[in-house]
Protein backbone atom coordinates (compact mmCIF):
# COMPACT_ATOMS: atom_id res chain seq x y z
CA UNK A 1 0.00 0.00 0.00
CA UNK A 2 1.30 3.43 -0.88
CA UNK A 3 1.01 5.57 1.95
CA UNK A 4 1.53 9.39 0.72
CA UNK A 5 1.23 12.92 2.73
CA UNK A 6 1.97 15.28 0.02
CA UNK A 7 -0.29 16.73 -2.27
CA UNK A 8 2.15 16.40 -5.36
CA UNK A 9 2.92 13.08 -5.12
CA UNK A 10 -0.41 11.88 -4.90
CA UNK A 11 -1.38 13.84 -8.27
CA UNK A 12 1.44 11.79 -9.71
CA UNK A 13 -0.18 8.12 -8.69
CA UNK A 14 -3.38 9.31 -9.65
CA UNK A 15 -2.40 10.40 -12.75
CA UNK A 16 -0.65 7.15 -13.52
CA UNK A 17 -3.77 5.30 -12.48
CA UNK A 18 -6.36 7.64 -14.92
CA UNK A 19 -3.70 6.63 -17.53
CA UNK A 20 -3.81 3.04 -17.07
CA UNK A 21 -7.50 3.38 -17.37
CA UNK A 22 -8.04 2.17 -13.94
CA UNK A 23 -11.20 2.77 -12.16
CA UNK A 24 -10.65 4.28 -8.44
CA UNK A 25 -12.62 3.81 -5.48
CA UNK A 26 -12.25 6.15 -2.63
CA UNK A 27 -13.06 6.03 1.45
CA UNK A 28 -12.30 9.39 3.58
CA UNK A 29 -11.95 8.91 7.09
CA UNK A 30 -10.30 10.54 10.34
CA UNK A 31 -8.59 7.47 11.55
CA UNK A 32 -8.70 5.72 14.44
CA UNK A 33 -9.97 2.71 12.17
CA UNK A 34 -12.69 -0.01 12.94
CA UNK A 35 -14.90 -2.53 11.36
CA UNK A 36 -16.77 0.31 10.06
CA UNK A 37 -14.29 2.14 7.57
CA UNK A 38 -13.02 -1.28 6.87
CA UNK A 39 -16.68 -2.43 5.39
CA UNK A 40 -16.14 0.40 3.28
CA UNK A 41 -12.72 -0.48 1.78
CA UNK A 42 -13.82 -3.74 1.33
CA UNK A 43 -16.74 -2.17 -0.65
CA UNK A 44 -14.62 -0.35 -2.59
CA UNK A 45 -12.27 -3.27 -3.57
CA UNK A 46 -15.00 -4.98 -4.67
CA UNK A 47 -16.43 -2.33 -7.27
CA UNK A 48 -13.17 -0.34 -8.39
CA UNK A 49 -9.67 -1.56 -10.23
CA UNK A 50 -7.95 1.08 -7.09
CA UNK A 51 -8.56 1.51 -3.58
CA UNK A 52 -7.79 5.01 -2.20
CA UNK A 53 -8.71 6.26 1.84
CA UNK A 54 -7.54 8.96 3.54
CA UNK A 55 -6.65 9.87 7.22
CA UNK A 56 -7.17 13.36 8.32
CA UNK A 57 -8.65 14.78 11.75
CA UNK A 58 -10.00 17.82 9.74
CA UNK A 59 -10.14 20.80 12.24
CA UNK A 60 -12.23 22.68 10.01
CA UNK A 61 -15.53 20.69 10.75
CA UNK A 62 -14.60 20.70 15.13
CA UNK A 63 -16.38 22.94 16.94
CA UNK A 64 -14.11 25.53 19.53
CA UNK A 65 -15.46 23.22 22.15
CA UNK A 66 -15.07 20.24 20.66
CA UNK A 67 -12.69 16.99 20.85
CA UNK A 68 -10.04 17.80 17.55
CA UNK A 69 -7.07 17.96 20.52
CA UNK A 70 -8.15 14.45 21.75
CA UNK A 71 -9.53 12.81 18.79
CA UNK A 72 -7.74 9.39 18.88
CA UNK A 73 -4.41 9.53 16.02
CA UNK A 74 -3.51 5.76 15.85
CA UNK A 75 -1.95 5.89 12.33
CA UNK A 76 0.58 2.72 12.41
CA UNK A 77 -2.82 0.67 14.11
CA UNK A 78 -4.69 2.16 10.99
CA UNK A 79 -2.23 1.95 8.25
CA UNK A 80 -2.27 -2.33 9.04
CA UNK A 81 -5.86 -2.16 8.98
CA UNK A 82 -5.92 -0.66 5.63
CA UNK A 83 -3.57 -3.00 4.71
CA UNK A 84 -4.84 -5.90 5.60
CA UNK A 85 -8.32 -4.47 3.81
CA UNK A 86 -6.07 -4.45 0.25
CA UNK A 87 -6.25 -1.07 0.38
CA UNK A 88 -3.79 0.41 -2.42
CA UNK A 89 -3.42 3.83 -1.64
CA UNK A 90 -3.79 6.00 1.49
CA UNK A 91 -3.74 9.89 2.03
CA UNK A 92 -2.70 11.03 5.00
CA UNK A 93 -1.51 14.98 4.20
CA UNK A 94 -1.11 17.12 7.72
CA UNK A 95 -2.90 20.56 8.37
CA UNK A 96 -0.74 22.38 6.35
CA UNK A 97 -0.56 20.36 3.48
CA UNK A 98 -4.89 20.70 3.50
CA UNK A 99 -4.99 24.42 4.29
CA UNK A 100 -1.48 25.99 3.11
CA UNK A 101 -3.08 29.54 3.28
CA UNK A 102 -4.97 29.47 6.82
CA UNK A 103 -8.17 27.83 8.01
CA UNK A 104 -10.90 30.03 7.18
CA UNK A 105 -10.54 31.62 3.44
CA UNK A 106 -13.08 29.71 1.23
CA UNK A 107 -15.74 27.26 2.47
CA UNK A 108 -18.11 25.48 0.49
CA UNK A 109 -21.66 26.16 2.50
CA UNK A 110 -25.10 24.85 2.39
CA UNK A 111 -27.93 26.24 4.02
CA UNK A 112 -30.59 24.19 4.50
CA UNK A 113 -30.22 20.80 5.16
CA UNK A 114 -27.41 21.71 7.06
CA UNK A 115 -29.07 23.42 9.50
CA UNK A 116 -31.25 21.13 11.43
CA UNK A 117 -30.78 17.91 12.97
CA UNK A 118 -26.83 17.50 14.21
CA UNK A 119 -26.34 20.85 12.10
CA UNK A 120 -28.70 23.30 14.63
CA UNK A 121 -26.53 21.58 17.30
CA UNK A 122 -23.03 22.46 15.38
CA UNK A 123 -23.13 25.14 13.82
CA UNK A 124 -20.13 25.60 10.83
CA UNK A 125 -19.62 21.68 11.32
CA UNK A 126 -20.99 20.55 7.81
CA UNK A 127 -19.03 23.46 6.27
CA UNK A 128 -15.94 22.14 7.44
CA UNK A 129 -16.87 18.46 5.87
CA UNK A 130 -18.32 19.53 3.02
CA UNK A 131 -15.18 21.68 2.32
CA UNK A 132 -12.51 18.94 2.88
CA UNK A 133 -14.32 16.35 1.08
CA UNK A 134 -14.61 18.68 -1.52
CA UNK A 135 -11.02 19.10 -1.57
CA UNK A 136 -9.97 15.21 -1.03
CA UNK A 137 -12.70 14.31 -4.04
CA UNK A 138 -10.31 16.57 -6.25
CA UNK A 139 -7.25 15.18 -5.54
CA UNK A 140 -8.31 11.48 -5.74
CA UNK A 141 -10.61 12.03 -9.05
CA UNK A 142 -12.39 8.95 -7.70
CA UNK A 143 -15.37 7.27 -9.65
CA UNK A 144 -16.86 6.25 -6.86
CA UNK A 145 -16.76 7.53 -2.99
CA UNK A 146 -17.83 5.25 -0.17
CA UNK A 147 -19.65 7.01 3.10
CA UNK A 148 -21.05 5.31 5.77
CA UNK A 149 -24.88 5.49 6.72
CA UNK A 150 -23.96 6.18 10.29
CA UNK A 151 -23.16 9.82 9.41
CA UNK A 152 -26.41 10.14 7.45
CA UNK A 153 -26.68 13.89 7.21
CA UNK A 154 -22.96 14.13 5.53
CA UNK A 155 -23.89 11.17 3.33
CA UNK A 156 -27.06 13.25 1.78
CA UNK A 157 -25.45 16.34 1.61
CA UNK A 158 -22.31 15.21 0.04
CA UNK A 159 -24.22 13.58 -2.14
CA UNK A 160 -25.98 16.73 -3.02
CA UNK A 161 -22.76 18.82 -3.06
CA UNK A 162 -21.19 16.16 -5.62
CA UNK A 163 -24.45 16.40 -7.55
CA UNK A 164 -25.31 19.92 -7.89
CA UNK A 165 -21.24 20.98 -8.29
CA UNK A 166 -21.04 18.18 -10.86
CA UNK A 167 -17.65 17.12 -9.26
CA UNK A 168 -17.79 13.57 -11.14
CA UNK A 169 -17.82 10.95 -8.64
CA UNK A 170 -21.03 8.80 -7.57
CA UNK A 171 -21.28 8.70 -4.08
CA UNK A 172 -22.52 5.31 -2.11
CA UNK A 173 -24.13 4.82 1.04
CA UNK A 174 -22.84 2.41 2.93
CA UNK A 175 -24.91 0.27 6.05
CA UNK A 176 -24.01 1.08 9.78
CA UNK A 177 -22.11 -1.57 10.63
CA UNK A 178 -22.71 -2.32 14.84
CA UNK A 179 -21.16 -4.48 17.69
CA UNK A 180 -22.54 -7.52 18.52
CA UNK A 181 -24.56 -5.53 20.97
CA UNK A 182 -26.11 -3.01 18.90
CA UNK A 183 -24.25 -0.16 19.29
CA UNK A 184 -23.10 1.94 16.14
CA UNK A 185 -19.05 1.64 15.69
CA UNK A 186 -17.23 5.07 15.88
CA UNK A 187 -13.80 6.17 16.84
CA UNK A 188 -15.27 7.86 19.67
CA UNK A 189 -16.99 4.73 21.23
CA UNK A 190 -12.89 4.47 22.88
CA UNK A 191 -13.51 7.15 24.78
CA UNK A 192 -16.40 5.02 26.75
CA UNK A 193 -16.27 3.28 29.66
CA UNK A 194 -17.97 -0.03 30.63
CA UNK A 195 -20.40 1.73 32.59
CA UNK A 196 -20.64 4.59 29.70
CA UNK A 197 -20.99 1.87 27.08
CA UNK A 198 -23.86 -0.46 28.53
CA UNK A 199 -25.86 3.62 28.58
CA UNK A 200 -24.67 4.42 24.93
CA UNK A 201 -26.20 1.12 24.11
CA UNK A 202 -29.77 2.43 24.64
CA UNK A 203 -29.55 4.49 21.64
CA UNK A 204 -29.83 1.42 18.63
CA UNK A 205 -32.28 -0.05 21.30
CA UNK A 206 -34.46 3.16 21.67
CA UNK A 207 -34.36 3.66 17.58
CA UNK A 208 -34.69 -0.52 17.26
CA UNK A 209 -37.82 0.10 19.77
CA UNK A 210 -39.06 2.62 18.10
CA UNK A 211 -38.92 0.78 14.56
CA UNK A 212 -40.23 -2.21 16.61
CA UNK A 213 -43.42 0.50 16.69
CA UNK A 214 -43.69 1.19 13.43
CA UNK A 215 -43.31 -2.51 11.79
CA UNK A 216 -46.49 -3.72 14.09
CA UNK A 217 -48.45 -0.56 12.64
CA UNK A 218 -48.11 2.68 14.95
CA UNK A 219 -47.35 5.58 12.42
CA UNK A 220 -47.80 7.98 14.66
CA UNK A 221 -44.47 10.30 14.91
CA UNK A 222 -45.29 11.32 18.24
CA UNK A 223 -46.15 8.35 20.03
CA UNK A 224 -43.01 6.91 18.15
CA UNK A 225 -40.39 9.06 19.52
CA UNK A 226 -42.05 9.16 23.14
CA UNK A 227 -41.10 5.57 22.59
CA UNK A 228 -37.46 6.23 22.14
CA UNK A 229 -37.49 8.58 24.29
CA UNK A 230 -38.90 7.00 27.54
CA UNK A 231 -35.70 4.32 27.09
CA UNK A 232 -33.00 7.03 26.17
CA UNK A 233 -33.88 10.01 28.78
CA UNK A 234 -33.36 7.57 31.75
CA UNK A 235 -29.94 6.84 30.35
CA UNK A 236 -28.37 9.63 28.15
CA UNK A 237 -28.57 13.36 27.65
CA UNK A 238 -30.92 13.76 24.48
CA UNK A 239 -29.75 16.18 21.82
CA UNK A 240 -32.63 15.25 19.36
CA UNK A 241 -34.60 12.35 18.15
CA UNK A 242 -36.66 12.68 14.62
CA UNK A 243 -38.23 10.85 12.52
CA UNK A 244 -37.14 12.40 8.69
CA UNK A 245 -37.88 12.44 4.90
CA UNK A 246 -34.29 10.40 4.09
CA UNK A 247 -33.70 12.93 0.71
CA UNK A 248 -35.07 16.24 2.70
CA UNK A 249 -34.37 15.49 6.17
CA UNK A 250 -37.30 17.29 6.92
CA UNK A 251 -39.73 16.00 10.54
CA UNK A 252 -42.20 13.96 9.32
CA UNK A 253 -45.86 13.42 11.14
CA UNK A 254 -46.38 10.03 10.00
CA UNK A 255 -43.90 7.72 9.36
CA UNK A 256 -43.32 6.15 6.12
CA UNK A 257 -41.19 2.92 4.84
CA UNK A 258 -38.03 4.65 3.93
CA UNK A 259 -38.03 7.57 6.49
CA UNK A 260 -34.84 7.79 8.96
CA UNK A 261 -34.91 7.69 12.76
CA UNK A 262 -32.19 9.88 13.55
CA UNK A 263 -30.76 10.82 17.05
CA UNK A 264 -28.46 12.22 19.22
CA UNK A 265 -27.17 11.91 22.71
CA UNK A 266 -24.83 13.02 24.92
CA UNK A 267 -23.13 9.70 27.30
CA UNK A 268 -22.36 12.47 29.53
CA UNK A 269 -19.47 14.56 27.66
CA UNK A 270 -19.34 12.06 24.76
CA UNK A 271 -21.05 12.92 21.70
CA UNK A 272 -23.51 9.89 19.87
CA UNK A 273 -25.15 9.73 16.94
CA UNK A 274 -27.48 6.32 15.25
CA UNK A 275 -30.12 6.32 13.17
CA UNK A 276 -32.55 3.85 11.53
CA UNK A 277 -34.29 3.21 7.90
CA UNK A 278 -37.85 2.45 8.29
P1 LIG B 1 -14.93 9.15 10.28
O1 LIG B 1 -13.55 8.54 10.38
O2 LIG B 1 -15.69 9.08 11.56
O3 LIG B 1 -14.92 10.49 9.63
O4 LIG B 1 -15.72 8.20 9.28
C1 LIG B 1 -15.26 7.95 8.00
C2 LIG B 1 -16.33 7.22 7.23
O5 LIG B 1 -16.64 5.99 7.88
C3 LIG B 1 -17.64 8.02 7.15
O6 LIG B 1 -18.19 7.86 5.87
C4 LIG B 1 -18.48 7.35 8.20
O7 LIG B 1 -19.88 7.48 7.97
C5 LIG B 1 -18.04 5.92 8.07
N1 LIG B 1 -18.38 5.16 9.28
C6 LIG B 1 -18.08 5.51 10.56
N2 LIG B 1 -18.60 4.60 11.42
C7 LIG B 1 -19.24 3.67 10.65
C8 LIG B 1 -19.99 2.49 10.94
N3 LIG B 1 -20.19 2.08 12.19
N4 LIG B 1 -20.49 1.79 9.92
C9 LIG B 1 -20.31 2.20 8.64
N5 LIG B 1 -19.62 3.30 8.30
C10 LIG B 1 -19.09 4.03 9.29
Amino acid sequence: MKVISKISELRTCIADYKRNGQSIGFVPTMGNLHKGHVSLVERSKKENNITTASIFVNPTQFGPNEDFNKYPRTLENDLKKLTAAGCDLVFTPDVNEMYPDGLNNIFVSENKKSTVLCGKFRPGHFSGVLTVVAKLLGLLEPDKSYFGLKDYQQYILIKDMAAILDLGTEIIGCPIIRESDGLAMSSRNNYLSGEQKSRALMLSKALLNMKKHFDSGNKNVTQLKSHGLNLLSQNVDVQYVEVVDPNYLTPVKEARHGDVITAACFCDNIRLIDNIIL
